[in-house]
């Protein structure tokens, strides 16, 4: 990549997410970012998304000055959803395993859809989000297949060139970890580890090796293994 085509990066600020900003960041040029807000749980993640935001470019030496606008989009209609709609039966079902409260069917077919809005007023070419079908939680709005329909739909419906992006889809979150290492170094893997959020329950009391979070919910226990995986030098 030349660095010319700007992208537009789905940004949470969680751990996938801020990987996936360093990783645009060496390639792209502009990036922007994108953010939703969509529910009081979320206060935390929006303290930890702009912190990273501000400290990741320059522990990205590839990518400085390429840093551009922030969005952040007030989508209070997913949190109708996800706290008014899914009561009864389609509570019980989606909250099995533990899953979080806001959990929102096909939620990044939304995100993805605005970013794409957002991204043809400001002429970026890449949408870039952290999907992963390797260790992930069983969306499957993060399948590959998925997001490669949605670029066909999204080029379609809005007459662009669209491509969507997603750099840790056939990742281990080990491997995640040493997609960090290999963009910004053991700083940059730092940086993810302590401010970076990805606890369901948004807790950040106890810093864990692996970063923040209540240790118990599902998000927490992805995020232990892969550090430890990580610490052992697997492989993807
Ligand atoms: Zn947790």
């Amino acid at each position: 990549m030349n660095g010319k085509e700007g992208a537009l990066v789905l940004f949470s600020g969680g751990q996938d997410s801020a990987t996936c900003l360093a990783w645009a960041l060496t390639r792209f040029s502009p990036v922007e970012t994108i953010g939703f807000a969509y529910g009081q749980r979320h206060a935390v993640e929006l303290d930890c998304r702009r912190a990273v935001r501000d400290l990741l470019p320059a522990l990205v030496p590839a990518g400085r000055g390429r840093l551009g606008a922030d969005h952040l989009l007030d989508l209070s209609s997913l949190g109708q959803i996800s706290e008014t709609a899914l009561t009864r039966e389609s509570a019980i079902t989606v909250t099995e395993g533990d899953l979080p409260s806001t959990f929102v069917p096909g939620r990044n077919l939304l995100f993805f859809t605005y970013a794409a809005a957002i991204a043809w007023r400001r002429n970026l070419r890449h949408l870039v989000g952290g999907m992963c079908e390797t260790d992930y939680s069983g969306y499957p709005d993060c399948r590959d297949d998925t997001l490669k329909a949605l670029q066909v739909a999204l080029n379609l419906g809005m007459a662009r060139q669209f491509v969507v992006q997603a750099p840790l889809m056939w990742l281990t979150k080990a491997a995640t970890w040493r997609l960090a290492e290999s963009l910004g170094g053991a700083a940059l893997v730092e940086l993810i580890r302590v401010k970076t959020h990805s606890c369901y329950r948004g807790t950040r009391e106890h810093l864990w090796e692996w970063g923040y979070g209540c240790g118990a919910c599902p998000a927490c226990h992805l995020r232990a293994a892969g550090w430890e995986a990580y610490g052992k030098g697997e492989r993807a």
